[in-house]
């Protein structure tokens, strides 16, 4: 029978993630208001020193409310890295704008602030129109009306700061708003800030999968309160104050309830020995590949750019077969689910996705070709002696 299965990253819960969950049964706070939410926002604050969080029940919504605070609307552009996963870019679709697709740079694999800045300036120039959503491609009109530079959306993907100072001085320049699509990334630092506080506003995931998880959750940050403040009220249905319920704005049933946050409380008390986890897992692969490297092949990884410090939440390697004896990323993958260990390719670039094809893309076909010649490695937490050990005899394999 196959052995146990290895996760490409799996929930990895400490000690008192429980004792926060009774604690939530036992006063009856089983609501999506309370104490474990006050608390876990005040974790967050103080962790990626920012003065407001507002937790709420996704990084996806976290995400939506953002644009929904930047006023985006119909008609509106928003500059968003390609390479990433779909929900960066959903919500820019749920408030009816534009995405404009962003190609990465080759340094820490996000968005290319030349590319981004060459997309804002064609959009000034009117050369890029906002496209109707639904409309199928082949019977579209042309459209006439000039799409309106609304924000800008970087994506730290696999925990790898974006070249933030690059994307914040063009953000500058053009006066946009930047939201930070950091739900890969807690515990990742650029320039020794928290990613996610670095731009206007930013938005953590606790998806299960990420490095620390409330099953499911997310947050958004920011130094203006009165963002928050309103992030908090329209995602409780945006009650105005009054006995009975009175509504003047369009609500989201967003927040997160008591008893997630208690699970988040107990993960933020060892989300440093997460990254420290990661980060460990990371420089064993380095370790084995630079070795196969010696021997002839050339398997490159994620690099950390100077100034950068990455949770390192998935090992990332890209290789291209003409450089490794013939030996592909889908050879690797195939050889670890023979032994029942998951691994994954890069994330497909949005702007090849049958959904968003049609929408603009910027760029020299850098995000392409890592998806085409990268995967991730198995990476969790809780990743043990004996599973690596398992892992470099299916590498070893491979790596003849
Ligand atoms: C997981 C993820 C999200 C969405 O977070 P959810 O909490 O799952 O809604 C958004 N962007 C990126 C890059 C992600 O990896």
């Amino acid at each position: 029978m196959a052995s146990e299965k290895i996760w490409l990253s799996s929930p990895h819960m400490g000690n008192n993630e429980q004792k926060f969950v009774s604690e939530a049964f036992d006063t009856n706070w089983i609501a999506p208001l309370g104490p474990h939410v006050n608390n876990f926002e005040a974790d967050l604050q103080s962790y990626n020193k920012i003065d407001h969080a507002a937790a709420l029940s996704s990084g996806t919504a976290a995400l939506h409310l953002a644009l929904i605070l930047n006023d985006v609307e119909p008609g509106d552009l928003v500059f968003v890295q390609s390479f990433t996963f779909s929900a960066t870019v959903n919500p820019i679709i749920y408030q009816g704008a534009t995405p404009v697709f962003i190609d990465s740079e080759k340094d820490s694999w996000n968005m290319c602030p030349i590319h981004l800045e060459n997309a804002i300036s064609s959009a000034l120039k009117g050369e890029i129109h906002p496209r109707p959503v639904g409309t199928p491609a082949s019977g579209e009109q042309p459209q006439t009306t000039i799409g309106k530079p609304k924000c800008i959306m970087p994506v730290h993907l696999y925990g790898m700061p974006a070249n933030m100072e690059a994307i914040m001085a063009i953000a500058k320049k053009y006066n946009l708003p930047v939201i930070e699509d950091a739900a890969e990334s807690l515990g990742s630092t650029y320039q020794g800030v928290a990613t996610g506080t670095l731009g206007d506003m930013g938005v953590y995931s606790f998806n299960g999968n990420k490095i620390i998880t409330t099953s499911g959750g997310g947050a958004l940050v920011s130094n203006d309160k009165g963002q928050i403040e309103k992030a908090r009220f329209l995602a409780t249905q945006a009650r105005d104050a009054a006995p009975h319920y009175q509504h003047s704005h369009i609500g989201y049933n967003y927040r997160m309830s008591n008893v997630l946050a208690g699970i988040g409380r107990g993960q933020m008390q060892v989300l440093d020995e997460r990254v420290a986890q990661r980060r460990a897992n990371y420089f064993k692969y380095k370790e084995y590949f630079e070795a196969k490297n010696k021997e002839g092949y050339n398997v490159k990884l994620q690099n950390e750019p100077k100034g950068s410090f990455s949770n390192r939440w998935l090992t990332a390697i890209e290789m291209n077969p003409n450089e490794n004896k013939g030996v592909s990323t889908l050879n690797i993958m195939d050889a670890f689910a023979q032994d029942n260990i998951e691994s994954r390719p890069l994330w497909k670039p949005m702007h090849l996705q049958p959904i968003f094809e049609r929408y603009p893309f910027v760029g020299d076909g850098t995000c392409q070709r890592l998806f085409e010649t990268g995967l991730c490695l198995p990476s969790g937490s809780s990743l043990s002696d004996k599973d690596f050990e398992r892992i470099v005899a299916v590498l070893d394999s491979c790596f003849q």
